[in-house]
């Protein structure tokens, strides 16, 4: 069956101080249908840059080259127009803190409704019915009660969760969810984790997981690719990777995994 996403030869460079700083160097990976592939290196090794290339979130100045193939189609020369609806229909993103991606100034109704007028033209009883729904569905306990709150007076465990209902509310075929876990406590990291490995098993999502935390991927990655300097320097079965580890990088980043 071919993949979901095909990225192949992805180059990404900045240009900083007068230079060419190349961030990204002749990354390419697979995700295939149902998969969870996950994406680990330290900091810096240029995972976010690869995960928005592949739905042209890069900033204007970033110089890319390479092939982002979604379900047989050419993204990485689409027009943004194009992507747009990608990113609103196909492809949904979580990012590692939701404070910053959920207006401080909105309720969390008026959050995810919007999201839904925009993407799925729902609005009124069904919007509400639906935003229901989705925080039962990423275990948001007695939802109705919390539809009035703001995204500071829930916690940041909560927060993440509403972040995942709203990325499932287009009813993605794939969800990159970049750093999920990295600021939460590791009891609500675990919470999260399973929440995302069950939404996989029973929405026929894939997913890509970045994380800087080998440990994390253990028990939610089918694969493992490992990133280092802007280059994939290791790529495995997410067990082989943790029972015979081929680079001294991916040595490295076991000794130092939770
Ligand atoms: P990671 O997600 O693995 O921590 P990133 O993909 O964010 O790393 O960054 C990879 C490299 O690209 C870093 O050296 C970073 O400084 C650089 N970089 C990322 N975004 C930009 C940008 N918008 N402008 C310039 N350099 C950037
Ligand atoms: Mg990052």
């Amino acid at each position: 069956m071919s993949p979901v996403l095909k990225v192949d030869n992805l180059q990404v460079s900045f240009q900083q101080d007068g230079r060419q700083q190349v961030a990204v160097r002749g990354v390419s990976f697979e995700v295939g249908r149902g998969e969870t592939v996950a994406l680990v290196g330290e900091s810096g090794s240029g995972k976010s840059v690869t995960a928005l290339s592949t739905v042209g979130l890069l900033p204007g100045a970033a110089t890319v080259s390479g092939s982002v193939i979604y379900e047989g189609e050419e993204l990485a020369k689409a027009p943004e127009k194009r992507l747009r609806q990608v990113r609103g229909n196909d492809i949904s993103f979580i990012f590692q803190e939701p404070m910053t991606s959920l207006n401080p100034l909105h309720t969390l109704e008026k959050q995810i409704t919007e999201s839904l007028a925009l993407h799925q033209g729902l609005t009124g009883a069904a919007a509400r019915a639906r935003v229901l729904e989705l925080l039962e569905r990423v275990g948001i306990r007695d939802p109705e009660s919390r539809l009035g709150a703001y995204p500071h007076q829930l916690s940041g465990g909560q927060r993440q969760r509403v972040m995942i209902a709203m990325a499932l509310a287009n009813g993605p075929d794939l969800l990159i969810a970049d750093e999920p876990t990295t600021a939460l406590d590791v009891t609500i990291e675990a919470q999260i984790l399973e929440l995302l490995a069950e939404l996989k098993r029973e929405e026929t999502m894939s997913l890509l997981f970045i994380t800087h935390d080998l440990g994390v991927v253990r028990r939610i990655a089918d694969r493992v690719c490992v990133m280092k300097d802007g280059e994939i320097v290791e790529t495995g079965p997410t067990a082989e990777i943790f029972r015979a580890p081929q680079h001294p990088y991916t040595r490295k980043l076991l000794a130092a995994a939770t």
